[in-house]
């Protein structure tokens, strides 16, 4: 089941469900999209048709943002919980009982080779078995999407940035060979410990975005979506009621 936000279509699952459709994904023969979105990437898709479309064509769409599970309850249909992409993917990690490889492609140079060692020394059964940095030239890219298709790995993470990331999965989904194909955001910095995660008392409260401000005053200019988000989604509720607003 999937529920609209704004114009982008959720799947309503929660984790657990997410995750299991991640293993179908990883039975299948053919590249499936993964996409996270916040509601600062569907304020964004409001005024870029293209992104909209992209992320209405991810074969799983979870909300990664308490903005995008607060807004479905303003709906029928109701998202269960927030599903982080980061999240999803150490689950997914953590609990595969056979091999899984892994493409790294995102983040500044020299990260992705730490986030390697960490990711192979935590989870007995993933092997990442390439991986480029996120600050390559278009002239640069035949080479990575060579790499990519020879070494065939079941996933592919992609952490561009928002908007990049999936047009760039959207872009290639047709000639990678892999399983999954999953837009990231900052994941990578988050496995080679760049980055911190809230702690899980943030996390709980929906206040992660709170504490990510507070570690890095810069990201406050990107929170400035969120109250029109927010507006537009009560509006939209008062207009289903046949409310004047
Ligand atoms: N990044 C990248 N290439 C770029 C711009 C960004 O690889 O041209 C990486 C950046 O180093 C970081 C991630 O993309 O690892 C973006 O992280 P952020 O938390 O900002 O994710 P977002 O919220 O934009 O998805």
């Amino acid at each position: 089941m999937k529920t609209n936000i704004l114009g982008i279509n959720f799947h309503t699952v929660d984790q657990k469900e997410a995750l299991n459709q991640l293993r179908i994904f990883l039975r299948e023969d053919k590249n499936h999209m993964l996409f996270t979105p916040n509601p600062e990437m569907v304020m964004k898709a409001r005024d870029n048709a293209e992104f909209a479309k992209i992320l209405n064509s991810g074969d799983l769409v979870v909300a990664d943002g308490i903005g995008i599970v607060i807004a479905s309850r303003f709906n029928g249909t109701k998202l269960k919980e927030r599903v982080a992409g980061c999240d999803l993917i150490q689950k997914l990690f953590e609990n595969i009982n056979h091999e899984l490889s892994v493409y790294l492609l995102g983040a500044k140079k020299g990260v992705c080779e730490i986030a390697k060692q960490n990711i192979e020394s935590k989870y007995k059964n993933v092997k990442v078995i390439g991986f480029h940095h996120g600050y390559f030239k278009k002239e640069n890219e035949p080479d990575i999407i060579n790499e990519i298709r020879q070494l065939k790995p079941d996933v592919l993470l992609v952490g561009l940035g928002m908007y990049r990331q999936e047009k760039w999965i959207y872009d290639n989904k047709d000639i990678l060979p892999v399983k999954i194909s999953a837009g990231i955001g900052g994941s990578i910095d988050v496995f080679a410990g760049e980055v911190k995660r809230a702690p899980q008392i943030y996390q709980k409260l929906g206040l992660e975005w709170f504490y990510r401000v507070l570690k890095q005053p810069s990201r406050i200019i990107r929170l400035g979506a969120l109250p029109k988000f927010m507006f537009l989604v009560i509006c939209r509720y008062f207009k289903r009621k046949g409310m004047k607003v």
